[in-house]
């Protein structure tokens, strides 16, 4: 072969190995220090980067930061995450209470549901509390069982804007195909009368759920409803248009959904 057509077709094929190539920077936790030098503490860091993470600093990430495991099991099964959580619904109710309704069935309120209505803290606590990559096939496992505890907070707060006559919207990133056990899940956590549980359809499959939820946003708009508020553990939940009048972050430091 020519010398510059082999030169060529070698060029050709590196192009395209790096357009397909991903390439993710890292942060550099490894280099956080105090200004002499010295690392920080492992309780102080991951406090700094659980804030990181609640406020979308962090981006994308995979698993939590491996000196983070014991910060997160202590969180999440201490007082802490409860009381985080009771200052959202605080918020929540506070914000919900001082809204004019128009009374005609259309005031809506999304609530997302893992970690948002119901904790599958019973399954992360088997899963290294998000140290490990997720695992589809055992997390649908848990799914299966329909027994995942309600987050007290949430539940309050469902049975609070029920009784204030918001139309409650559950908006999960779940398929059809689960909508039985989830039914019967969210049944046996408490929650009842919801307005309209919408999960994934197979034209759904695959979308970010950033993409997935606006376009569900956008339909119910389309439908008539005002969505006052939306809550969700992830910004994927929250973020995107159209967007709620607030939108609401719970805490969730085990894993993120684009
Ligand atoms: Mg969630």
């Amino acid at each position: 072969m020519d010398p510059f057509v082999r030169l060529l077709l070698i060029s050709i094929l590196i192009q395209a190995a790096s357009s397909h190539k991903i390439i993710r920077i890292l942060p550099s936790y490894d280099k956080i220090s105090n200004g002499e030098g010295q690392r920080f503490d492992d309780g102080l860091f991951c406090d700094s980067w659980r804030l990181s993470v609640e406020t979308n600093n962090a981006g994308y990430w995979a698993t939590i930061p491996s000196r983070c495991l014991g910060f997160v099991d202590a969180y999440m099964n201490g007082d802490r995450y409860a009381s985080d959580s009771e200052v959202v619904a605080a918020d929540e109710i506070d914000f919900a209470r001082r809204l004019d309704l128009a009374g005609n069935g259309k005031d809506a309120w999304i609530f997302d549901v893992d970690e948002t209505l119901v904790s599958n803290l019973p399954y992360y606590i088997g899963a290294g509390f998000g140290s490990e990559i997720f695992n589809e096939t055992s997390f649908d496992e848990w799914v299966d069982l329909a027994k995942a505890p309600a987050l007290p907070a949430s539940l309050k707060l469902y049975k609070e804007l029920q009784g204030l006559g918001f139309s409650l919207i559950l908006l999960t990133g779940r398929a059809e195909f689960q909508r039985n056990v989830t039914e019967k899940n969210l049944l046996f956590a408490g929650y009842t009368n919801w307005e309209r549980l919408l999960l994934r359809d197979a034209s759904d499959i695959g979308k970010p759920a950033r993409i997935y939820k606006s376009e569900k946003r956008a339909q119910l708009k389309r439908d008539g409803f005002q969505i006052h508020g939306n809550s969700g553990d992830q910004w994927s939940d929250l973020l995107g248009p159209p967007m709620a009048t607030r939108s609401f972050k719970l805490p969730n430091p085990m894993y993120f959904i684009k």
